[in-house]
């Protein structure tokens, strides 16, 4: 038999339906896995235990005839979701050994349609990073290395342990969050599929916050096909989120293999960044021409307010960050760090229990959000926001079905290799941001390589709601570049 964790989780739902093995044999597969990965750091908790039990559970309902669209499918949790009983950190210090008394809602879904959890995935602290370095429980490896070499690499972030685990065949997909980029970027550095839904699409009940108007769940798997899958479970209403939508999920999975013929693709002039690496411009031309081939129209485009977007992104985030951050004072939830008052007791707290990066976040948030400089940032900010939504809206005004960019402006890069200067961290976010900022569905699908060997992702931005349509040129893409594994050696 083949080695059942290097299924897709279509051929493992098909597996799991013919009884050619069972959940729990699968679920097994993969706890093994798991363990033979320690050194990816890509787990933060592991739930064996748990795991068998449910496999054992949906296993009888199989048997029955019964068991929902995911039945025995072993899967991921980013850490930033709360799973009841079951610790939940956003891997920082501060929230301790938080256990939640309640399930998230995108959780609840994957649960309720028969899906087997085998624990929480690592992430940057608080969901704030992009090389899954900021974790309390250390960086996350990326299972890619460059041709002949074995310096270790990142997996991106914040989705980094998502990332990991999906690529190194840990898990059949995993739950990630994306506030700026977070499920795209690391999907694009590790050669997996990242849909980041339209925002409202998925609750964030559940989620811890991180910038409330632009955080967004949506799943990191192994095709297109299986994110297809995933999105229909974890999408929908959820009358305990404001934002989000009620609108009926359709059946994603539908719109593979559907017909692109006569789509219209835009490719945005601003996204030719100078200096871009020749590799890149490269796999975007590839890209455009794969889709034309299968009968799109390119158009060019214009998104004239692109520039912008990085700069506001990170007066944005950080102030929404600021404000829900707040609630982590040393009363409410894990760590408490004493002091002789009440208001050093927060210090204390704070101080000790959030990372570098994120205090830095609270501080920039806290300034820009403060009275004699709000309207010089946070209110300028919003307005260029607004800007860049009417860019979006006026190319899709004119027809234009998806925009195609690349991904990310490079490859993994090597742990520790970057970070001295955060903005150049922040640059890694420069085609991604916009998607949040507008609210739009974006999918990063591998695409090629770079001259090292390293995966390289292409990004398709689609209209409000209009996830199927990525998914359908999504897969076009992914048939004609075909798909990407890594060679293991950990
Ligand atoms: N890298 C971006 C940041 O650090 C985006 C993170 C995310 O999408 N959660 O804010």
């Amino acid at each position: 038999m083949t080695d059942l964790t290097s299924l897709t989780l279509a051929a493992a739902r098909e597996g799991l339906a013919n009884r050619s093995f069972t959940s729990l044999e699968l679920t097994d597969a993969h706890l093994g896995a798991i363990e033979a990965a320690r050194g990816l750091n890509a787990f933060v908790m592991e739930t064996p235990d748990q795991a068998r039990s449910m496999a054992r559970a949906i296993d009888a309902k199989i048997a029955k005839g019964e068991g929902g669209p995911l039945a025995g499918i072993p899967l991921a949790i980013k850490d930033l979701f709360a799973t009841k009983d079951v610790r939940t950190t956003a891997c920082s210090k501060i929230l301790g050994n938080f256990v939640p008394p309640y399930e998230s809602t995108v959780t609840s879904q994957l649960w309720r349609d028969g899906a087997v959890m085998l624990g929480k995935l690592n992430n940057d602290e608080f969901a704030m990073g992009s090389s899954n370095e900021t974790s309390c429980f250390g960086p996350v490896v990326n299972p890619w290395r460059r041709d002949g070499a074995n310096t270790t690499l990142v997996p991106g972030g914040s989705s980094g342990g998502s990332a990991s685990a999906v690529a190194a065949l840990l898990c059949m997909g995993a739950t990630a969050t994306d506030t700026g980029g977070s499920i795209r970027q690391p999907a694009a550095f590790t050669g997996t599929v990242g849909m980041k839904p339209t925002y409202g699409r998925c609750s964030r009940w559940g989620i811890v916050a991180f910038a409330s108007s632009l955080d967004q769940a949506g799943p990191i798997a192994r095709t297109v096909r299986d994110s297809a899958i995933l999105m229909r479970s974890m999408a929908g209403h959820d009358p305990k989120d404001t934002t989000s939508v009620d609108r009926a999920v359709p059946d994603y999975e539908a719109a593979i293999g559907k017909s692109v013929k006569g789509m219209k693709i835009g490719i945005p002039r601003e996204y030719r960044l100078e200096g871009m690496p020749q590799e890149i411009e490269k796999l975007w031309t590839e890209g455009a021409a794969w889709l034309k081939a299968a009968g799109a129209e390119l158009v060019d485009v214009s998104l004239p307010h692109t520039k912008y977007a990085l700069p506001a992104y990170y007066i944005v985030a950080p102030a929404e960050a600021s404000s829900n951050l707040a609630r982590y004072d040393g009363v409410r939830y894990g760590l408490q760090v004493p002091g002789r008052s009440i208001g050093e007791q927060y210090e204390n707290t704070r101080a000790e229990g959030f990372g570098a990066e994120v205090r830095r976040r609270v501080m920039i948030g806290t300034y820009v959000l403060s009275a004699g400089y709000y309207d010089a940032y946070y209110l300028r900010a919003q307005k260029v926001r607004t800007l860049i939504k009417r860019d979006f809206e006026e190319c899709f005004a004119k027809g234009v079905d998806a925009i195609l960019t690349p991904a990310t402006p490079s490859a993994a890069f090597g742990i520790g290799e970057k970070g001295a200067d955060p903005v150049e961290m922040y640059l890694n976010d420069i085609f991604t941001v916009t998607v949040n900022m507008a609210g739009l569905p974006a999918i990063a699908v591998p695409a090629g390589k770079d001259a090292q060997g390293l995966p390289l992702g292409l990004q398709l931005i689609g209209r409000p709601f209009d996830e199927e349509t990525l998914f359908s040129l999504g897969e076009v893409i992914e048939q004609a570049a075909g798909r990407f594994t890594p060679a293991r050696w950990w």
